[in-house]
């Protein structure tokens, strides 16, 4: 089979031709029809995050080995089953959950390997989508598609659909709260749209970007508010009967963004840190306890919410946007463009 790798971090990609996996016991091989690019692949390639005051955090230092085939966004079908798979035959459409744990730790006893201790996350630290198959675990992580669900915009739901997901529900949202969505893109948008399903909350969505706020309204956003253009603190202020937001789900997470989610802040209120872009923030410690606030790292999500999503996306209530399709040999070129700001939805590969 092919598989378009990072032999090396921040150089080309390389496809290669490596043995198609055979599955044993449990495992199942899916032939992947699409494999979604997400940001945090950019960083797999680039080998690096940012820490505080710049300094780079290096992905080997988190365990991540290379050569590497990255994706974790994986759609496809059935192809070929270990002897005890159980609920599944061949040809059958899948999305897989990528985010894989070594089974035995507190977090994954409670079926949160998202959080795992020692993760094992396909296409990060093991291989991943960007490839003809991809060798599955466990059936468990298999999730059925609708027959009239189609691949590429489903795959996207398994990390950008399912941290939109994973934020709402960590933000604790009741009928009554007023919830500022911080970033408007391609999670923020989904993050709006699943808020709107599953909650009864006011949402404020707040954007640099005029054009991107519109789209937000039509998705279902209350109130927005440009941040480069207004007082955003001020404008929730306003918006919220001068008590502050209940909650905040930042999917920028910059120093500047959550400095200024800082101040708008109602006693009590959670805010959900999402966004990778990195950075550090200064804090009022003695705001903390006064005004009781928690502050929440929300990674991923867990199996069981996916399996809540895929049935939500089967009702048309989430759908990821997809702008750029790729083949195989053009991944290296996916990422960079991706990079570059150049992808307005999600780009996808079809192997
Ligand atoms: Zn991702
Ligand atoms: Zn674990």
């Amino acid at each position: 089979m092919k598989a378009a790798r990072i032999v090396k971090v921040n150089e080309p990609l390389q496809v290669q031709e490596l043995q198609t996996p055979k599955p044993k016991a449990s495992q199942v091989l899916i032939k992947i029809q699409s494999s979604g690019v997400c940001h945090s692949d950019v960083h797999v390639w680039e080998g690096y995050y940012e820490g505080i005051g710049g300094q780079p955090l290096k992905t080997t230092d988190r365990g991540v080995k290379y050569p590497l085939t990255p994706g974790h966004e994986i759609a496809g079908i059935v192809d070929n089953l270990g002897e005890q798979v159980e609920g599944f035959s061949k040809n059958e459409k899948v999305l897989v959950y990528p985010w894989i744990g070594e089974g035995m730790c507190p977090a994954c006893r409670v079926g949160e390997e998202n959080l795992c201790d020692k993760p094992r996350s396909l296409g990060i630290y093991s291989d991943g989508g960007y490839a003809q198959y991809v060798l599955v675990p466990s059936y468990k992580y298999l999730v059925k598609l609708g027959d009239d669900m189609d691949t590429d915009t489903s795959a996207p739901l398994s990390c950008a659909g399912l941290t939109a997901y994973g934020a709402v529900k960590n933000a604790s949202l009741k009928p009554d709260d007023n919830v500022v969505i911080v970033g408007t893109g391609g999670l923020g948008l989904m993050a709006i749209q699943l808020a709107k399903a599953v909650t009864g909350a006011n949402i404020i969505a707040m954007d640099l970007d005029d054009q991107k706020l519109e789209v937000a309204k039509k998705n279902g956003a209350n109130n927005i508010i440009n941040s480069k253009k207004e007082d955003a603190v001020k404008g929730v202020m306003e918006l919220t009967d001068k008590l502050g937001a209940d909650a905040v789900i930042d999917f920028v997470n910059a120093s500047k963004t959550v400095e200024t989610d800082m101040q708008f802040l109602r006693r009590r209120a959670r805010l959900v840190l999402v966004g990778l872009f990195g950075g550090e923030l200064r804090l009022a410690l003695i705001a903390m306890p006064t005004r009781a606030y928690k502050i929440i790292g929300s990674y991923t999500g867990t199996l069981n919410d996916m399996v809540e999503l895929v049935s939500l996306a089967k009702r048309d209530i989430i759908k990821p946007v997809v702008s750029n399709r790729f083949k195989l040999d053009q991944a290296g070129e996916a990422l960079q463009m991706l990079k570059d700001g150049k992808i307005v939805g999600r780009g996808v590969i079809n192997p």
